[in-house]
């Protein structure tokens, strides 16, 4: 058929494939990253009072205003930095929708983005789709999975259009330094080279790190998207809401894609995130929340013999499984779903080349009794 596209077949990614797996098989899910417990009552209480006050009709194109407004405030209080609710905020379906938009309105054909492997599995997809071209830095997990920033100048040339970065990061758990961003910040300064921060995990990071904004960075901010989730911060990704971040002038690029793509998000659904974000609690006391979870994951497999490094940010943990076999890491994915009753995400298929480091990702976001009887398995696992 002529009109096939090059991306993956529906159904072939590997969150898909893991989250069918484990319920074929009845297996502790802890691949694709969602939460296995409830929202706040209180959150879902504001939402159906948002329908039945009757928020049922078209939101503001940008976001409803009390949200955008509420978005601005956050940005305020945790990062010292202003963003104009009218013009510089906009709710979005998802972080992914974000995502999409920004990349289809600024990467045009051979235009280059560089992208850190391991990546989340949608951006590249989505500069190919646009013509772009995907330069990949491997990142390695020897050491923690840093950045050579003299890798990254020796990238950049003419045609670089656009980095996209993402701290806490999915999969590794890894977070980007203060340095890292004073880093990126000096190689892009004076260029016309965009950056998208995908920052969906910002308030899930631990032992006393700050997230590392790329709005903190004042020459950095001048060029780049701030991407993040609401799904993620309130325990519902199946809500499909998020919201970017840009000075103005970018803003108005990525609302001409947006009009006619979105055009607005769910109206009630925003009314009451904006309500409930009127206690801030509600986003800060997330990181405590799943530290304790990851703490507690960690201390049940700690006599395992999967080796790790505890992660620093994200609800994932990557468990280093070379002390038990070398099989190939989807392969023993696959195994462990159906053979032990616990699906992970293997990390090749985030990887250039699909290196395959050994390693397997795990969502601890998930209630004690679920991780006490994950661990149960793991600690099985010789
Ligand atoms: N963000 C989720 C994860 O990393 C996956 C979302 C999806 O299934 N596309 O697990």
């Amino acid at each position: 058929m002529q009109h096939t596209s090059k991306l993956p077949n529906v159904g072939t990614t590997i969150f898909s494939v893991m989250s069918a797996l484990a319920t074929e098989h009845g297996a502790i899910n802890l691949s694709q990253g969602f939460p296995n417990f409830k929202s706040d009552q209180k959150l879902i209480d504001l939402v159906s009072k948002a329908m039945n006050s009757g928020y049922n009709q078209y939101a503001p194109m940008l976001g409803d205003l009390e949200l955008r407004q509420a978005i601005a405030k956050k940005y305020e209080l945790l990062y010292n930095t202003s963003y104009h609710p009218e013009s510089e905020i906009v709710v979005t379906a998802g972080a992914t929708q974000a995502i999409f938009t920004i990349i289809t309105t600024f990467i045009k054909p051979n235009d280059e983005v560089i992208i850190f492997k391991p990546a989340y599995d949608s951006y590249e997809p989505n500069v190919e789709l646009n013509g772009g071209k995907a330069v990949p830095i491997q990142l390695q997990a020897s050491n923690g999975f840093k950045v050579n920033w003299h890798e990254v100048k020796e990238k950049i040339n003419s045609q670089t259009k656009m980095i996209i970065i993402n701290s806490p990061h999915n999969p590794t758990g890894s977070v980007f330094s203060k340095d890292d961003m004073l880093q990126l910040e000096n190689l892009t300064r004076n260029t016309n080279i965009m950056v998208l921060s995908d920052e969906v995990y910002e308030h899930m990071i631990y032992d006393g790190e700050n997230h590392q904004s790329a709005c903190l960075f004042p020459d950095l901010k001048t060029r780049s998207f701030v991407v993040a989730s609401f799904c993620k911060t309130f325990h519902n990704t199946g809500w499909r809401i998020g919201y970017c971040c840009a000075p103005k002038e970018l803003m108005q690029e990525f609302l001409k894609v947006h009009q006619f793509t979105v055009f607005c998000i769910h109206h009630p659904t925003q009314k009451g995130i904006a309500d409930y974000m009127q206690e801030p609690k509600h986003y800060l006391e997330l990181s405590d929340f799943y530290q304790k979870k990851r703490d507690l994951f960690l201390t049940l497999i700690k006599d395992s013999k999967f080796k790790f490094a505890a992660s620093k940010g994200t609800y994932f943990q990557v468990l280093d499984y070379s002390g038990i076999t070398q099989e190939h890491d989807v392969d023993f994915a696959k195994r462990l779903t159906i053979e032990s009753g616990i699906a992970s995400i293997p990390l090749s298929v985030f990887n250039s080349n699909n290196l395959d480091n050994k390693v397997l990702r795990f969502c601890f976001a998930k209630t004690d009794d679920t991780l006490k009887q994950a661990a149960d398995i793991l600690n099985r696992i010789i």
